[in-house]
């Protein structure tokens, strides 16, 4: 069995005691031990904060693209290595593995590609310059500088790799170091892939490090200049947000929490429409895609109350395709859970939703494969419904993170969209219609609320990206329950790892900056 040491000012550190041992959960099996409480973490983050940053600091924007390039081909060439860690890990079908791992890739490229476009640039303009006096001389430019300190993220436990490369490519690009600290309980891929990359020698000593195990003292070791991404559950993220690093010393805090998101079949996608197919499609496979195990998952199907029963009907039928087991088997076409308490949990929550709803659709009662289920953290899915949808109230409130997804009948377009919005706030809506006015105007009702709306006609059914995959052109984040946080969104995703200033002087002075500059253009 590995152990997993942490990795902080350029050297792997000694043992720290054991904290937990990671588990394949679907045989049980031990397979890695992370550390106790971390030992050194003041100095790696002041290392970090020093040595990562000028490192990085002293390239220029498009240098640094070129090292997640370099980052890419690392992780390309072990691959194989990381869909086995996933398997054994996190219990997922190949499929499953790749929407982790090849996620982090096509991340990671897209920002190597995005960000060769700001060229040699060191200094980031935001906008053109403001005139303030009246001889014209005297002016102000809005500049980006990065951050003067380290980019902690601590993130969830079902994408280990995306997870980290999402947050990482934009930080790196920006020049700031990274310190990671991946969800225990498969923190064996990260772990992996930051070993692989600093084996390779292509980043600069303290610009990625990374902690395994117990969180005790990472936020006591941020200070002022610090920025901090948290993805994980609405509990934790509400007791970081109270922690002083955060309340009174103002560090940045990107936050990705719990959402409740929501699909919207539009009233002209009755069934034997195109529309009303990749409406049933989409909602199956967001349900069963790495067990529902996605935060951007759709938990709360609406769709209009005459078509209940044959959505119920048609995703049930394909739902009871879905052989569930252990994902080295040929046949298994959804793995397990991450573990045996997050399928505790997840019938905890499927037990709380169907006290208010109808069981409509239950893949228990089908053979688990080649698993033993008293041992395997592997659920069936499960789809409730609730026809009049305003006699159900926990559905807004609790998600179940798993396959699970709860049908709820709509009366109009008005009744929809206050459906939608009881999930106050959410990662992402989807919308599928063939009427395009309608389905504009349902869009922009729901970007209020919503980071991202997904809006399917059957014109791009086979060329839309997918409900649930987050794109990095596209923000990622929502208002309200969802954290309030926004990743990604192309160079956006620059802002968070950069400080905006108003340098003020004379035009003279300020087109000193130019040579080496250029604007922030998203
Ligand atoms: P979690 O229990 O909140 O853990 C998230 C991270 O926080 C883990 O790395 C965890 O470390 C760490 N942590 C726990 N207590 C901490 C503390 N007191 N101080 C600092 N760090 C602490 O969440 P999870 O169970 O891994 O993830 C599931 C949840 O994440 C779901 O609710 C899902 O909706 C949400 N999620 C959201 C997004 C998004 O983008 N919005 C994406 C994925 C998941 P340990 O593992 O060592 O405890």
């Amino acid at each position: 069995m590995i152990h997993l040491p942490n990795y902080l000012s350029g050297v792997w550190q000694p043992d720290s005691g054991r904290s937990a041992t990671l588990l394949d959960p679907v045989t049980g099996q031990p397979l890695a031990t992370a550390g106790g409480p971390a030992a050194g973490l003041d100095a790696g983050f002041a290392f970090a904060r020093a040595q990562g940053a000028a490192g990085l600091q002293a390239l220029s924007y498009g240098q640094r693209a070129s090292m997640l390039g370099e980052i890419l081909k690392v992780l390309q060439a072990n691959r194989d290595a990381y869909y086995d860690i996933s398997l054994a890990n996190s219990g997922t079908t190949k499929a499953d593995s790749a929407v982790d791992i090849e996620g982090a890739s096509f991340t990671l490229g897209y920002y190597a590609k995005t960000g060769a476009a700001l060229g040699d640039a060191r200094t980031l303009l935001d906008g053109a310059a403001a005139i303030l006096s009246k001889d014209q001389l005297f002016q102000s430019q809005h500049i980006l500088t990065p951050v003067r300190g380290v980019a902690l993220f601590i993130n969830a436990f079902n994408f280990p790799a995306w997870g980290l490369w999402e947050k990482a490519a934009p930080a790196l690009l920006s020049g700031v170091p990274v310190i990671i600290k991946p969800a225990t309980v498969t923190a064996w891929l990260t772990h992996r892939m930051v070993a692989d990359v600093i084996a390779a020698g292509i980043l600069p000593e303290g610009a990625l490090s990374i902690v395994c195990g117990s969180s005790a003292g990472l936020l006591d070791a941020l200070q002022p200049f610090d920025v901090l991404s948290f993805t994980g559950s609405a509990d934790t993220a509400a007791l970081i947000r109270s922690h002083a690093a955060i309340s009174r010393h103002s560090v940045r805090a990107n936050i990705e929490a719990d959402s409740l998101n929501s699909s919207i079949l539009g009233v002209d996608a009755a069934p034997g429409t195109a529309a009303f197919d990749l409406y049933v499609n989409e909602l199956v496979r967001e349900m069963t895609t790495k067990s529902g195990q996605r935060c951007t998952a759709i938990r709360r199907a609406l769709v209009p109350q005459q078509f209940f029963d044959a959505v119920a009907e048609a995703v049930g039928a394909k739902l009871a395709q879905v052989s569930v087991g252990n994902p080295r088997h040929a046949e298994v076409r959804m793995g397990s859970l991450v573990g045996r308490e997050q399928f505790d949990s997840v019938q905890a929550g499927i037990a709380r939703l169907a006290s208010e709803a109808t069981v409509l659709y239950d893949g228990s009662a089908q053979a688990l494969i080649d698993v033993d289920p008293a041992i395997a953290a592997c659920a069936a899915p499960t789809l409730l419904g609730v026809r009049d949808a305003d006699r159900a109230a926990l559905v807004h409130d609790h998600e179940v993170f798993g396959p699970v997804s709860t049908l709820l009948g709509y009366r109009d377009t008005g009744h929809a969209l206050s459906l939608a919005h009881r999930g106050l706030g959410s990662l992402v809506a989807s919308v599928f219609s063939a009427d395009s006015a309608w389905m504009a105007q349902v869009g922009r009702e729901l970007a209020g609320t919503h980071g991202r709306v997904h809006m399917v006609s059957p014109d791009v059914g086979k060329t839309q990206t997918g409900h649930g995959n987050v794109m990095p052109a596209s923000i990622h984040g929502g208002p309200g329950r969802a954290g309030g946080g926004e990743e990604l969104g192309g160079l956006r995703a620059l802002g968070f790892y950069h400080r905006r200033a108003a340098l003020q002087g004379s035009s003279v002075t300020l087109q000193q900056l130019t040579p080496a500059a250029t604007n922030w253009n998203v």
